[in-house]
This record gives structure tokens, sequence and C-alpha cells, in this order.
């Protein structure tokens, strides 16, 4: 069981997981870096991509699995299409220079297409699109993991074979956060079945497998061996996204797929192919701005299923969230804080207070 949260203001918390990361080998600026995105990640509601990936970060630099010195070496490939060796670096630091690149690819062509390999944990994918939307970009991503145990089973199959292969699409709007749909292709992302053990709770059906193939709602399986697994997104739909992200980002970007990359232990890889679009240089230009805005106010508009809950467009949980986390403080569940407390010691440094 966690016991109780702790809760903490996001600028204390950026300090504290800058200084872990720091210790463990990031330059200031790159362990600065991480430690926005992964407090970003807290306050839009992703706990599991939030500080508490810090330990799993700790032990992968420990174990040669990431170079937190690491940086992009970017390629131009001709045309609209650039690649980018992440060389092992933190996701976060070599994704977003990855796409700080192809922003301006896009702008004076209208289009850019980014395969990105080689990189480790990039964390919250939907921190790229944003990136990208900040500089008035429509993006798409597809996201494979690599060098890690598969979590996700395939329609149909019995065991785990892919990643959670997440998927993000933004479009920008004006004045305003993005449309962002940023999602695992598995029906639930393990993180969240780490906080339903952890609670001593089942979870929902439809969810996961044990480790005999057999449906369960016990999310112990994902920690037991033989290994369970998480049910693909939307059956065979979900399970075909998952697939699409390994051979788009994996195969076509040339950092390979869950097949042929060898497991090493405390390896999170990632690869990304992305697609960056200028919208000013399509005919949807002149309208655009109502032509989004119509089309969201049109779905939202549909009477709530639980009138307690009204329509949501993707993007606006974690509008939500950020708007509510900033002022309350994140709360990180005890086993959590207690991790990153180790973590930090574990580097020669401390986790203050809590
Ligand atoms: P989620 O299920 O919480 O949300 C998925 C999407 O649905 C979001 O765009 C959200 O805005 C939208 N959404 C949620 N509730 C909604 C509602 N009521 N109405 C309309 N839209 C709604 O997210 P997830 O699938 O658990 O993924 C969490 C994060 O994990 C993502 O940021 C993803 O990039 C990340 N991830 C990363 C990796 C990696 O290897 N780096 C792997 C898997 C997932």
């Amino acid at each position: 069981m966690t016991g109780e949260a702790v809760i903490v203001d996001h600028g204390r918390l950026r300090a504290a997981a800058a200084r872990i990361l720091a210790a463990a080998g990031a330059a200031p600026a790159d362990a600065a870096a991480v430690a926005d995105h992964l407090v970003e990640a807290n306050l839009a509601g992703h706990d599991s991509h939030g500080v508490g990936m810090i330990p799993q970060y700790v032990r992968a630099i420990r174990s040669g699995a990431l170079d937190p010195r690491a940086h992009a070496a970017i390629e131009d490939r001709g045309g609209a299409v650039l690649a980018a060796d992440g060389r092992r670096g933190f996701g976060q630091v070599v994704a977003r220079e990855a796409i700080a690149a192809a922003v301006p690819r896009a702008r004076a062509l209208g289009v850019a297409l980014l395969a990105l390999r080689n990189a480790s944990h990039v964390g919250r994918v939907g921190a790229y699109a944003e990136q990208a939307a900040a500089a008035g970009l429509a993006s798409v991503h597809f996201v494979n993991v690599v060098g890690h145990a598969p979590l996700a089973a395939p329609f149909g199959g019995r065991d785990a074979r892919l990643g959670t292969n997440p998927v993000c699409i933004a479009v920008p709007r004006a004045g305003r956060p993005p449309l962002l749909l940023d999602m695992a292709t598995s029906a639930v992302a393990l993180g969240k079945a780490r906080v339903a053990m952890n609670r001593g709770e089942r979870m929902a059906n439809g969810l996961l497998l044990d480790g005999a193939g057999q449906p369960t709602t016990d999310p112990g399986v994902m920690w037991r061996e033989p290994r369970g697994a998480l049910l693909p997104l939307g059956l065979h739909k979900g399970y075909g996204l998952a697939l699409a992200c390994e051979l788009l980002a994996g195969a076509l970007g040339g950092g390979g797929t869950i097949s042929t990359v060898p497991r090493e232990p405390d390896r999170i890889g990632n690869n990304m192919l992305s697609l960056l679009l200028d919208p000013a240089r399509l005919p949807g230009a002149g309208g655009l701005e109502a032509e989004v805005e119509a089309a969201l106010a049109h779905v939202k508009a549909s009477p709530p299923a639980d009138p307690a809950r009204p329509v949501l467009v993707a993007g606006e949980p974690e509008e939500m969230a950020r708007a509510t986390r900033r002022t309350t403080g994140i709360a990180i569940e005890r086993a959590t804080w207690e991790e990153l407390r180790a973590a930090a010691a574990s580097v020669g440094t401390e986790l203050a207070g809590g």
C-alpha cells in the first residue's frame, strides 16, 4: 500500500528532480530540461510519466543504458526529411533538439518528416506536439519502444509482444492550447496498472491478460513471472496502430523494432517518427480558426451521458489537471516519494522534505 501521498509544489519538485538528475551525471541545463518535462507530465495528470520515472533513469545511467551527456546528432536527408540519432541520451533532451531542428524545415517547405532513433525514454509524447504547436505547426507522432520487455498483447494473442507504443496528434488553436490527442495504444498505461496494484484495487474487465493468457482484473500480473499483458486499445484497431508504430518509427526510422533490438537491463529505448505540418500552407488556412472551433464546439454540445461530466476534447483533461495542480500542488504517492529519496541517496544527494 502506498500510505498517504506527499503534496509538493511544482516549483519545489522541479528543483528536487533537477538536483537528482544533475547528481546522476546530467549537465545542469539538461537536468533542468528533463525535470521540467517530468513535472509538466505530473501537472498534466500523467503521473505515470512524471518524476516517478527518475529512479528508473538513474538505474539506466548506472547500467549504461542511458547516456546523460548525449545530444542528438541531426542528419539532413534532403528535402523535407531529417533524421536524428539520439545516441541513448535523455529522450526529453534529444527529442526536443530533433523537433527544434524540424520546425524551421516545416516552416520553409510546409512539411517536415523527422525520424528520431536510439533515444532513451522520451516521456510524454504530447510535449513534442506542444513544442511544434507553439511554432504554429500541426503534428503527428508515432513512437515504438525497444530494448525493453514487451507489455502489450497483439489482438487475439495470449502474451505480450509489443510496447505501449504511443500515437500523438496535435492541431494548434488560436490563442488556446492545441487539440492534443496523446495516447498509448494499449487499453491502459502500465503506470495506471501500477497505481491500481499499489492501492490493492482490481482493474476493469478487458484490460489485462494473466501469465497464462487468460483475462484477469488483477494488475499484479504485470509484475509476476510469467508476466501478463496489457490488452490493446480498441481490440484489433489499437493493435493495428501499435504495429504501425513499430513499422513507421522502428523499421522506417532505422532504430529497429521490438523484434530485433536486443533487450538490456534498465533500458527503455524509443524511436519516434514525426510529421510536422504548416497549416498556413494548406487550403484550409483561410477559415481554419473558425472551422476548428466549430468542429470542437459541435462535439462538445452533445448532451453528456453523465450530467456531471461534460463532453471534452483531447487535451482538455490535461489542461484541467494543470489548472488544479499548479495551485494545489502535486500529490506524489508515498511509495514513489520513497523511491525518489533512495534514488537521490544513490547518487549522493538528498530529496529535501517529505
Ligand atoms: P490517457 O488515456 O490519459 O489520455 C489519452 C488521450 O485521451 C489524451 O489526449 C487525453 O487528452 C484524451 N482524453 C482523456 N480523457 C478524455 C475525455 N474524457 N474526453 C476526450 N478526450 C479525453 O493517456 P494514456 O494513453 O494513458 O497515455 C499517457 C501518456 O503516456 C501519454 O502522454 C503518452 O505519450 C505517454 N506514453 C509514452 C510512452 C513512451 O514510450 N514514451 C509509451 C506509452 C505512453
